[in-house]
């Protein structure tokens, strides 16, 4: 893999901020995007301006035709069985606002779902909507003190009434990868069904829906150098099929009249109102730029970006490391000494390092921990281990005063 090569991909990286290099380690918050991603918006609003799917026009067909070319490389970078089971959403969070809101009307008072204490408050929240809407009792798995789930106990957690579990595959803040093929079959064994917050497993690992026999995935375009408001929900077809609607509107319809509306075949069902068309055409390319580059080639280049990182940072005076299970991913979150995450987010920013500093929308989980916040470095394809070494003595520089 030619570092050098791919960061050339990448205008943005060419960026100084405050006169110095930018290091950019906010991926788990937002990648980059290559310039091909950059082409196909163009492209789309230049060339291919037009709604989607209603059109006899030769402009809309090309535009229909692109984002259905896009939902074909969704499918197969999932490895899904058909594209019926490809659903393009806003992103990760609501994909699982679908889930919890349709899938949702399924449940009954006191039924259960799983979730654990690692969840983003995306993989939160709708499930606590769905509790005052239906009376559904959430639960959560608890972690042990590397960040790992306690298997034991989300095998306990399961009673006849528990009918879903929700969980990440990989946590934003502790990098833990969780083994979702493994909690899949437990729940399955139970009769529940498994939902998968991919937001942070999809950019960095192979995904295989059919190998992970998860029963639905949700994903973010901008987390994998893709364009903002895109995302993908995976949806096992026997599921969808049963599931009601999400959103009213054009597209999910096959007739309406007052008398009473018939639903589109799937994957329209769940794709009411125009969508982004422009953004599906461009995740196409982001896809495609992973494909190229290798998913392997990237998660060995992260993992061998992280370890190196790790070790260094742990020679810092005061450094305090949030999430050391086996096999994270390439997030690590830390806390200097006493000092406040925003403090340190503020001191690096002006050295040239984009981190993420706060509770990074896990905050029940920041209350296991016993903190407010950390701050958070993560790694993309285009990092380097110079960045990861001016980054460590950009580290050692400020330890000194963080640490008064
Ligand atoms: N889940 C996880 C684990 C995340 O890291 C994020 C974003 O940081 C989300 C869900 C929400 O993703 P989005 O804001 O793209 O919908």
């Amino acid at each position: 893999m030619d570092i050098t090569d791919i960061r050339r991909q990448f205008p943005i990286l060419e960026r100084t901020m405050c006169d110095k290099p930018l290091v950019y380690l906010d991926n788990a918050a937002t990648m980059q995007a290559p310039q091909r991603v950059l082409r196909a918006i163009e492209e789309a609003y230049t060339r291919r301006r037009a709604n989607v799917h209603r059109g006899v026009h030769t402009l809309s067909q090309e535009a229909t035709d692109a984002m259905e070319h896009s939902r074909e490389v969704a499918r197969a970078f999932l490895n899904a069985t058909s594209i019926e089971e490809i659903i393009f959403t806003r992103g990760t969070t609501e994909g699982l606002n679908l889930v919890a809101s349709s899938y949702g009307q399924l449940l009954d008072e006191g039924d259960e779902v799983i979730v654990t204490a690692m969840e983003h408050h995306s993989n939160i929240v709708p499930w606590q909507l769905l509790a005052r809407r239906r009376g559904i009792v959430v639960k959560v798995v608890p972690i042990d003190a590397e960040g790992r789930l306690c298997l034991d106990a989300y095998k306990q957690l399961f009673t006849p009434r528990t009918r879903l579990v929700s969980v990440c595959h990989a946590s934003n803040v502790l990098g833990t990868v969780n083994p979702v093929a493994e909690m899949a079959a437990i729940a399955h064994s139970h009769g529940a069904v498994i939902c998968v917050d991919g937001a942070q497993g999809a950019p960095h690992t192979r995904i295989d829906v059919q190998a992970l026999d998860c029963d639905f995935y949700a994903l973010s375009s901008h987390k994998m150098y893709g364009p903002t408001g895109i995302g993908i929900l995976y949806g096992r077809r026997e599921l969808l099929e049963q599931m009601p609607p999400y959103q009213g509107g054009g597209e999910m319809i096959g007739h309406v009249s007052f008398a009473g509306t018939t639903w589109a075949d799937l994957p329209y069902k769940f794709e009411a109102g125009t969508p982004d068309y422009v953004g599906a055409a461009a995740f196409a390319s982001a896809v495609e730029f992973i494909n190229e580059v290798g998913i392997d080639n990237i998660a060995t280049h992260e993992h061998d970006l992280l370890v190196h990182a790790t070790e260094q940072m742990l020679t810092i005076p005061g450094m305090r490391i949030f999430g050391t299970a086996p096999g994270k991913c390439g997030v690590i979150s830390f806390l200097i000494g006493n000092a406040h995450h925003y403090d340190t987010g503020l001191f690096l920013d002006k050295m040239g390092f984009a981190v993420r500093t706060g509770h990074h929308c896990a905050q029940p989980l920041m209350d296991v921990l016993g903190i407010e916040g950390t701050v958070r470095a993560s790694f993309g394809v285009y990092n380097t281990y110079d960045e990861v070494d001016s980054f460590i003595a950009a580290l050692r520089r400020i330890a000194p005063i963080l640490n008064q």
